[in-house]
């Protein structure tokens, strides 16, 4: 229940005064329906109302506030503005109306009273003037106009003063409420308390960057703490609930490494002693795996695996489509060759017979691995003993489905998330609070960084030129085309196109394969590719996860200045896979905005995911590169990714603090916190508290 010191801030905005229907309308347009989204509706800016020179010395183009006297009134005639004229002494000025209502300019400027004017000071010929001032008040009746003044976001029907006077209202009822920040970094930061803070945020003081103030801040750090609490809260839940020892003695394990060509990486090496380690603790894993694309996660993957079949349990992989599962899976059984490992995967259109024998022998434990979509999950589905699941490029799912996940298995199964999309660090935790992280830093040696150009389409001969040459040497390329607006209609379409034409060059050797394919299909024309039936595949961004064809060399990728870098990145990442140097052409449609150009210039430059991570971030927004459109930190109202970073950091670690030495959030500050998490509405987080 929330607490009731809270009740007037999640109460309808009509609740205040000045809000009847047609205005709560209007704010509902700005997502602020309640009161505490009213608080919630931080200033964009500031206007300075200090400037207050004599008229003579004004400059135009400020905004200025000025002790004048009304001399007269001047009705314009035809289309002419209606014009009050007043002065202090030094100048006259005038004050421009346009379609004014008379009675209330009489009562608002009689001729002969003083009045303290605030508005922008313009000069019409040799005249000043002032259209429409913001403020006209009486000094002699003690009536004043603030020096600073916050703006909030426009929208269309509502003054700016309107919605000024209803979020000051709104923030005077912000309630005292107990403090929640730990004392020393409140301190540190000179963070005011909360109900100071909200208050000063929209009666700022002075009119330096609204955006760093130290009131400001507090309210951000309050959002950040409260998401990082919540997932604490929802980490400390997954991992008491169960958790087991699974101990492998390494003798599947040892023969996988036996059969591998190669050496794993120190980065792998270290990331999976991190995993051995969570496994076989008494706590529940719950571990974020970060590798750039080609880092080799699939193989420690398969490793964590074996551990947990060596334990006596079975592993699940699930990866986001069927397509990649049945290839995932052929490359596991390639990998762990003959060390005793019983693959299977399980997708969707399996026909009853098989899928019937696929279930009975899992759930009588005549399989080890099971790899497969969401449908792993499903109704009927029933493990033997399921002691791993890992989640292959599982960007897509949240905090939410990995709850739903865990709660699936009686006893619950240790959790590895696998993600090639390299999340920048801030990110990850608002995402992935709460999971520890570990990170495949390295490629396996003697990859050749791929070449990557950018190319213009009017050259376009030229690239299939040197493809066909590339090809009658022996070399396998992929044709990406481009995201036509977004509708998989005109994707499709673009790609049926450019296969058309590049049969009549290349005949058979062309495959192509598309979002709209059925599974089988789509499953053939890769195979085909992989087997070297298929030369060059013509494709949408089907490929860009996960797959490994490690003859092909050649990507080229139209229209690329229309995809995101990360996704680019990740599309490049499918050539270079082998021993032969890869080569990534990005073709663009000229001519190429300066942005555009900047951002394909990153990825010839470099070839580290996280940097290039970091810039689309930057670039584009966080709702890109998590797969969802919003912009920001997701779930974030207050705090801003580059403003906050460091808060960010801290706040990750204060709420681990907290989880570790008040679980329950009993003693006084913990109390406290209760009330900070229901303000930001994680609810959920504090039912997990009850539920143990
Ligand atoms: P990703 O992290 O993108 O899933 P994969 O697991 O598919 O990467 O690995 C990419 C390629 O590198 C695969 O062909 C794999 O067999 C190979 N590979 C993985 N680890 C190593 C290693 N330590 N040395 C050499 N090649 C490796
Ligand atoms: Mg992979």
């Amino acid at each position: 229940m929330r607490p009731e010191i809270l009740f007037a801030l999640f109460q309808p905005a009509t609740n205040l005064k000045g809000v009847g229907p047609r205005v709560a309308a209007l704010l509902d347009r700005l997502g602020a329906s309640r009161v505490l989204d009213l608080i919630w509706l931080l200033p964009s800016g500031v206007i300075d109302r200090g400037y207050r020179p004599k008229l003579e010395d004004a400059e135009t183009g400020r905004v200025a506030t000025i002790d004048v006297t009304v001399t007269e009134h001047r009705a314009g005639r035809g289309r002419q503005p209606y014009r009050v004229i007043v002065t202090d002494g030094t100048a006259s000025a005038a004050l421009v109306f346009f379609n004014p209502r008379r009675d209330w300019l009489e009562q608002t400027y009689p001729p002969g009273a003083r009045r303290l004017i605030s508005g922008r000071i313009d000069r019409y010929g040799d005249a000043l003037q002032m259209a429409h001032p913001d403020y006209a008040v009486d000094p002699a009746a003690g009536e004043e106009i603030p020096a600073i003044e916050p703006v909030y976001p426009l929208t269309a029907g509502l003054a700016p003063k309107t919605l000024r006077h209803i979020v000051a209202r709104a923030a005077a009822q912000a309630p005292d409420l107990p403090e929640w920040l730990d004392p020393a970094l409140k301190e540190r930061h000179g963070f005011p308390a909360w109900r100071d803070a909200v208050r000063s945020v929209h009666a700022p003081e002075r009119a330096t960057a609204i955006e760093s103030t130290p009131a400001l801040r507090r309210l951000a750090y309050d959002e950040l703490l409260a998401n990082q609490l919540a997932l604490s809260l929802v980490r400390r839940r997954l991992k008491r609930r169960g958790g087991r020892r699974l101990q492998g003695d390494g003798r599947i394990a040892e023969k996988v490494r036996q059969g591998l060509r190669w050496e794993l990486t120190g980065a792998q090496r270290r990331v999976l002693a991190e995993i051995l380690e969570d496994m076989a603790s008494p706590h529940r894993m719950m571990r974020l795996i970060q590798g750039d694309v080609g880092s080799g996660k699939t193989v420690v993957a398969l490793l964590a695996a074996a551990a947990a079949v060596e334990a006596g349990t079975q592993a699940a992989l699930m990866v986001p489509t069927e397509v990649l599962a049945r290839q995932h899976a052929r490359t596991l059984v390639d990998l762990a060759g003959d060390a005793g490992l019983r693959i299977a995967c399980l997708t969707g259109r399996d026909k009853t017979q098989a899928r019937r024998t696929i279930l009975r022998d899992l759930n009588e434990g005549r399989i080890d691995l099971l790899v497969g979509t969401h449908a792993l999950f499903q109704e009927g589905v029933d493990f033997h003993d399921l002691g791993l699941v890992i989640v292959d490029e599982q960007h897509r799912f949240g905090v939410h489905q990995r709850m739903l996940l865990s709660e699936k298995s009686e006893r619950p199964a240790d959790i590895l998330v696998m993600t090639a999309t390299p999340i920048p660090r801030t990110l990850a935790m608002t995402a992935y609070g709460d999971m520890d992280v570990s990170r495949i830093d390295e490629r396996p040696p003697g990859r050749a960084a791929v070449d990557t150009r950018v190319v213009s389409a009017e050259r376009l001969d030229d690239v299939i030129e040197r493809l066909s040459a590339a090809m009658d040497r022996g070399d396998r390329a992929y044709w990406i085309c481009p995201l036509v607006e977004e509708t998989e209609d005109s994707e499709l379409a673009a790609a049926e196109q450019r296969h058309r034409e590049l049969r009549q060059r290349f005949g058979d050797r062309v495959g192509l394969v598309h979002g709209r394919m059925r599974a089988e299909d789509k499953d053939m024309a890769l195979q085909r590719f992989a087997d070297g039936d298929a030369t060059l595949l013509v494709a949408t961004t089907v490929v860009e996860v996960g797959v490994d064809v490690p003859e092909a060399t050649i990507i080229v990728i139209e229209e690329a200045d229309r995809f995101g870098l990360a996704q680019l990145h990740q599309l490049r990442g499918r050539v270079g896979r082998g021993d032969r140097p890869g080569v990534c052409l990005l073709i663009y449609r000229p001519p190429l905005g300066e942005t555009a150009r900047a951002r394909l210039r990153t990825l010839r430059e470099t070839d580290d995911g996280f940097r290039i991570a970091e810039e689309d971030y930057r670039l584009r927004g966080a709702g890109e590169l998590l797969g969802t459109r919003q912009s920001g930190l997701p779930g974030m109202r207050l705090a801003a990714i580059d403003r906050d970073q460091d808060l960010m950091e801290i706040a990750h670690d204060d709420a681990r603090l907290i989880v570790e030495t008040d679980p329950e959030l009993r003693k006084e500050r913990g109390r406290a916190l209760r009330i900070l998490l229901y303000l930001f509405e994680r609810d959920a987080a504090i039912r997990y508290l009850e539920s143990g």
